[in-house]
């Protein structure tokens, strides 16, 4: 028996407050398992460009690589019609949702270019044209709606692991209770953590609060990320052995983009031009020239750290940063350095212990206990000020493609 490798991409198949692309992948590859007694090799949590065109915030495509029989190539084709026909039906059902999902699912017995992948993941890319790159492949699609989910359906399929890949467990819900408060205590977190050091960002410490549950009513209940496969897997194992833990249906490890700064270009490096500006939603932006370019980097009032530091630059100050261009061509800024820093005005020399004091414009400046003058110059001090030091968003407010600066190692 002679067996094929096939590539399953699948993106858009949910509304913003309900449902979840991790779960529908995991009922067809559970219903493929069933059918076709297909082996899954490995499956995919691929988030993509952050600003592309009615995507929730995530913004997370689905990939699975399995093995059939190779005579069953047409009844795969046959089955997965079958599954998004229901999907279809399950959408149709919602018509009443303001915003509606284009579902797209991708059967291709190819690898897909790997350069699909990094267009999709640092900026925006027409459904229409990658229609026409599909088309010269040997690849079944199926689109509801609209071709929207083609693009990240594709970029699932053509996304390469590294070594340095980070892996999410997902596990999701019993159907009675989706929609109602998830039982994930914050001690059992702070207790899973220490047990299992090599899982990252599960908790907020600065906020006390936990990261692994998502907030809206969708079926997940938890995802648990790490290095590797045997490691999230371990500190799942033992979360659900917790009593103060609620019991999962079912759960899948995915091999994810997640952490990795792939939608970051390069870092960059400037010269700040303009005093920072502050708007009245508590974000802040200024100017910087790097490469003769102006451009306006913005922080927002989420990005915590990074905000703190930008408002406390002057022209002058050599900064380095990373961040993604948006729509509007200023840059969302993600991490943030202050390189060298313009000197600081701090005050007027002291005499007689007091400030020396100058009596108006062309006058020296003059202590009023011993009558001194001297001429008018300025103290500087940049101590209250931090150079060489990155800072980044508190790990609630990260994109989930960011990697956090605690990650300065290789992810294995
Ligand atoms: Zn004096």
């Amino acid at each position: 028996m002679t067996t094929t490798s096939v590539y399953l991409g699948l993106d858009d198949t949910d509304f913003i407050e309900s449902g979840c692309t991790t779960e529908r992948m995991n009922h067809l590859i559970n219903y493929l398992i069933d059918q076709l007694s297909v082996i899954e090799q490995e499956r995919r949590l691929v988030r993509l460009w952050p600003f592309a065109e009615n995507r929730t915030r995530g913004n997370g495509a689905l990939g699975s690589i399995i093995k059939i029989n190779s005579n069953k190539k047409n009844k795969l084709i046959e089955h997965c019609y079958s599954w998004f026909k229901e999907l279809k039906n399950d959408i149709n059902s919602k018509s009443n949702e303001l915003v509606q999902p284009s579902p797209c699912l991708i059967i291709s017995f190819t690898k897909f270019p790997e350069d699909w992948y990094w267009s999709s993941v640092r900026g925006h890319v027409d459904a229409s044209f990658r229609k026409k790159q599909l088309d010269l492949k040997n690849c079944i699609i199926f689109t509801h709606n609209s071709d929207l989910g083609i693009v990240g359906a594709s970029a699932a399929i053509a996304w390469i692991p590294s070594l340095t890949s980070s892996w999410e467990l997902i596990s999701w819900r019993r159907n009675e209770l989706i929609g109602t408060q998830r039982e994930v205590n914050f001690h059992n977190l702070s207790l899973m953590d220490r047990k299992f050091p090599e899982t990252f960002v599960n908790r907020d410490p600065t906020r006390k609060k936990g990261l692994i549950a998502p907030r809206t009513p969708c079926p997940v209940l938890y995802g648990i990320r790490g290095p590797s496969s045997a490691s999230v897997t371990e500190a799942h194992i033992w979360l659900q052995s917790q009593n103060n833990t609620e019991k999962c249906l079912s759960y899948a490890v995915h091999i994810s983009n997640q952490l990795s700064d792939d939608h970051i270009s390069s870092t960059c490096t400037g010269t700040v031009v303009s005093e920072p500006s502050e708007t009245k939603g508590g974000h802040s932006y200024l100017d910087v020239i790097s490469d003769s370019q102006l451009s306006r980097i913005v922080a927002f009032r989420e990005g915590g750290e990074v905000n703190d530091l930008l408002r406390k630059l002057i022209p002058g100050d050599v900064i380095s940063w990373t961040g993604i261009v948006s729509p509007d061509d200023s840059v969302h800024l993600e991490k943030l350095i202050l390189i060298n820093p313009s000197p600081r005005i701090d005050r007027r020399p002291y005499c007689c212990n007091r400030t020396m004091r100058s009596s108006g414009k062309n006058q020296e400046l003059r202590c009023k206990i011993c009558e001194k003058t001297t001429k008018k110059y300025w103290i500087y001090n940049n101590n209250s000020i931090q150079t060489n030091m990155w800072v980044e968003p508190s790990a609630s407010n990260r994109r989930h493609l960011s990697k956090p600066l605690s990650i300065s190692h290789p992810i294995r």
